[in-house]
């Protein structure tokens, strides 16, 4: 089905509202409010839905779904990435389907770019013509590739103690960079409020755009099999803005009427740096600050996300899970997947050592189906090969032939 939409960005504005799940507050999106008063996230409460057929990119295909005019988007092509189906690894499991989205295939190789598309559509409508983000990983070259693309001026900051050779795939789309010292949990706000004063719109990780950037994920796994969901999607979290979408995102197809039910969702976290799986545990409504350890899984190592408090919520009303995984178990699922084809960061191979967890632990049930987020891709952390025995050997000519037997 296909809705129409006019040009006109501001009518659309207008009538989009940002809801505090938390608290009830609602306000108007044609503003720029990224946190509720109440101090937890906002999420974008919006009404319409309809899907373009034959359109691969997200900001066209679901564009019904997003409050923006045509023209305030600026896309490189984001979304529209491979489901990719692991029969080896089902049968393995006892499952009916493993199921990867492979989100490195994004414009700049990971998940963030849905989100960055549809902040930089908000700003645009908005008047912007600034616009940064506080991140050293995957947000801050996004930010930087899209705010180049959109031809506005980005402010990415960074933590005081990147290594110079993790900036230049960020310099490259030629953001103003900023290796920023002092401690890194106060950037988040301290960004948001030097926005707010300097005219910057700061995309950071649980901003309500970005959240919202990210149904996308759940509109296309859903589409991919029919409009049937899976029992479970289960997505690596660190701050837990892309967990809120994804389940905002199989909300919005539930109410839409294109599916009957919702799947079950599991974060999954890795055991070194596992604030949300301690406050899940405990019984607690709140997550604490986690000490800061070192994980493989570098882009999820937050020991105090700005929605772990909302995503522990989200899990306790529909019945989700928060599962964690050891150092081993992530090096483990690494190798797992490339032998599958697919290279994911380390991070992003969180959610299969969950599931063996689950499925272990009989939270997941024999023959039931999962999908997993795969954010990005394995060649933006390199060091990790050093965690994996990988092999080869030297020859030459004369003897090429001996060897090729
Ligand atoms: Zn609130």
């Amino acid at each position: 089905m296909t809705l129409s939409f006019g040009q006109n960005g501001v009518f659309f504005m207008k009538k989009a509202l940002l809801r505090c799940k938390t608290c009830g507050a609602e306000y108007g999106a044609d503003r720029a409010p990224f946190r509720c008063a109440c101090g937890e996230p906002l999420d974008l409460a919006w009404n319409g839905f309809g899907i373009e057929a034959n359109e691969r990119c997200q900001s066209r295909r679901y564009a019904a779904f997003y409050p923006f005019a045509a023209g305030e988007w600026r896309s490189l092509g984001e979304g529209g990435t491979p489901l990719v189906k692991l029969e080896t690894l089902a049968k393995e499991l006892g499952l009916a389907e493993v199921a990867v989205k492979n989100e490195s295939a994004n414009p700049t190789w990971s998940f963030k770019d849905r989100g960055t598309a549809s902040c930089i559509a908000h700003a645009r409508a908005l008047g912007y013509t600034k616009v940064g983000t506080v991140s050293s990983g995957n947000m801050a070259a996004s930010v930087a590739a899209y705010a180049a693309a959109a031809d506005m001026e980005a402010f990415v900051l960074v933590k005081g103690n990147v290594a110079d050779e993790k900036l230049a795939p960020i310099a490259i789309y030629g953001p103003h960079l900023l290796r920023v010292a002092g401690p890194y949990y106060e950037l988040y706000g301290e960004s948001l409020r030097l926005g707010a004063e300097r005219g910057i719109y700061f995309m950071n990780s649980d901003v309500p755009f970005r959240v919202a950037g990210s149904r996308t994920i759940a509109y296309e796994i859903a589409e991919e099999r029919g409009f049937r969901v899976p029992d479970w999607v289960i997505v690596p979290t660190s701050a837990g803005g892309n967990l809120r979408g994804i389940v905002n995102g199989f909300e919005d197809l539930r109410r839409a009427g294109l599916t009957e039910k919702l799947p079950r969702f599991i974060c999954a976290q890795a055991a070194n740096i596992s604030p949300i799986a301690a406050a899940f545990a405990a019984g607690a409504a709140r997550i604490r600050r986690f000490p800061d350890n070192e994980t493989i899984a570098h882009a999820i190592d937050n020991p105090f996300p700005p929605s772990g408090n909302r995503v522990l919520a989200e899990l306790r009303r529909l019945g989700g899970a928060v599962l964690t995984a050891s150092e081993g178990e992530i090096v483990r699922a690494q190798a797992d997947l490339a032998r599958c084809g697919l290279f994911g960061q380390p991070a992003s191979c969180v959610p299969l050592a969950v599931l063996r967890r689950a499925r272990a632990d009989g939270i997941v049930a024999e023959g039931e189906s999962a999908a997993l987020v795969m954010t990005g891709s394995g060649l933006k952390y390199t060091a990790a090969f050093a965690a994996h025995r990988l092999e080869w050997r030297d020859c030459d000519l004369a003897s090429l032939p001996a060897y090729l037997k």
